[in-house]
């Protein structure tokens, strides 16, 4: 069947997923295949669950009037959004960057749609399948649409973008994330500004961070570009200055904004849903009122009270990149009594021991107290005082058992499969 007849069907339905636990009446279900489940064999049940259409691309499944056969589901599901995005023509901001991406994209969300009806990506569903998903919500009514795009690989973010067709971006920073699949760091400036790379062609608005060396530099012989910056006084949005103790403040000339986000990282985050929001003429009052009123809810920097202690909770993912802002933000935090607790970084591939290396030598003098545990870490172990090294988690859970901790300022930081969050047992 043709995308464009599939499109009518999909009209006609009230919602979508490519979720069998998630279908509601009068839906349209993706039979997607995925590592474990092959969700053409769950077609009889989407129906049975109210599903009015299934795309299938297994004809063993095929029911009359109630299943669309494909080539393939997921390639389907791909054009489709396209066909729906540019049916629609709604207007689409992408974001992507080694970090940053989803608290930049609500902070967008949050400042645009006090104007506008916006739809974003929900939670983190960044990738091929997440992109399609996320322009199929648009509606008749959305006013903008914005995108969060991750990849781990060259070409993903070519590849959204040819999804998506994005009439703007922005790329929160080129970081030291997944440079297994990006081929070290300059992989990921190339894999990154494939953002860049597609706007350009297209004659397509991107927001920048002109600071960023890198973002000024790749867009040097680029002319439709809007800019913040915190040293040149010309930039379409100046920022007078930031701090973060803990939570960030951001003064320009004409506004103070105190939100509700540790770390001085998400400075730029926040600058850059300014920069967005005076853009599309968004009242400053009604932009500050949006920051001021965010609530990260993804478990990433939380402020956490236990006992006497007080604890910057990050333990939801670590590279190197967000590694080193968030040393340097604790460091700079006007605090007594700190202590650094942080865990392995996962997925650097041939540049990890170099890279665990590089943090060590980093915290050598910075005169804290440090907990550093797992594997990587203890292979660049180093005589130093303020420096402790475990090799696995329940040695420093043993540790620290056996130990009072009070009255202390603690940041925990390290790698999803670290689950450092354990520490909090042991406090
Ligand atoms: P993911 O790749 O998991 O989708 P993301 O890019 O969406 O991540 P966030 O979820 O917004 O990023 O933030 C994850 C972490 O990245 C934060 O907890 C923080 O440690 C770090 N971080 C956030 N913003 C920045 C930034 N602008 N520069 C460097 N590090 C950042
Ligand atoms: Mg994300």
């Amino acid at each position: 069947m043709e995308i464009n007849k599939i499109h009518n069907l999909f009209l006609e339905c009230q919602s979508f997923s490519t979720d069998t636990r998630k279908i509601e009446k009068n839906s349209m279900f993706f039979a997607l295949k995925g590592d474990k489940f092959d969700a053409n064999t769950f077609t009889k049940e989407a129906i049975e669950k109210g599903a009015k259409y299934v795309v299938i691309d297994n004809p063993n499944y095929f029911i009359k009037e109630r299943t669309i056969l494909v080539e393939n589901v997921l390639k389907t599901l791909q054009e489709l959004s396209t066909f729906h995005r540019n049916y629609l023509k709604t207007p689409i901001i992408a974001l992507t960057g080694s970090n940053g991406k989803t608290t930049t994209k609500e902070l967008i969300n949050v400042v645009l749609s006090k104007k506008f009806n916006t739809k974003a990506t929900v939670g983190n569903l960044n990738n091929h399948i997440g992109v399609p998903l996320t322009l199929l919500s648009f509606t008749k009514e959305t006013e903008i649409g914005i995108v969060e795009m991750g990849a781990n690989h060259q070409k993903e973010i070519e590849f959204l973008c040819t999804i998506a067709q994005p009439d703007s971006g922005y790329i929160t920073n080129f970081g030291k994330a997944h440079l297994e699949g990006f081929g070290g760091v300059e992989g990921v400036i190339k894999g990154k500004s494939e953002m860049y790379n597609y706007l350009f062609e297209n004659n397509k608005l991107v927001f920048i961070n002109s600071d960023d060396e890198i973002q000024k530099n790749k867009t040097l012989a680029y002319s439709k570009k809007i800019n913040f910056s915190k040293t040149d006084r010309n930039a379409d949005l100046f920022i007078e200055s930031v701090s973060a103790n803990p939570f960030v403040e951001i003064k320009t000339s004409d506004t103070v904004i105190k939100s509700n986000l540790i770390g001085l990282y998400n400075a730029n985050n926040i600058n850059a849903s300014i920069l967005i929001g005076t853009y599309f003429k968004v009242a400053l009052m009604d932009i500050k009122a949006a920051i001021e009123s965010y609530i990260p809810e993804n478990n990433r920097s939380q402020l956490i009270k236990k006992g006497t202690n007080e604890i910057i909770l990050d333990a939801y993912n670590a590279n190197p990149s967000s590694m080193k802002v968030a040393l340097d933000n604790f460091i700079q935090i006007n605090k007594s009594n700190k202590l650094i607790v942080i865990g392995d970084m996962y997925e650097l591939g041939s540049e990890s021991l170099n890279e665990h290396k590089t943090i060590v030598n980093y915290l050598q003098d910075k005169k804290i107290e440090t907990y550093l545990i797992g594997k990587d870490f203890y292979s660049n172990k180093i005589s130093n005082p303020d420096l402790n090294f475990f090799a696995s988690f329940d040695e420093f859970g043993n540790y620290l058992k056996a130990k009072k901790t009070e009255n202390r300022s603690i940041l925990i930081k390290g790698s999803r499969g670290m689950a450092l969050e354990r520490t909090l047992e042991y406090l």
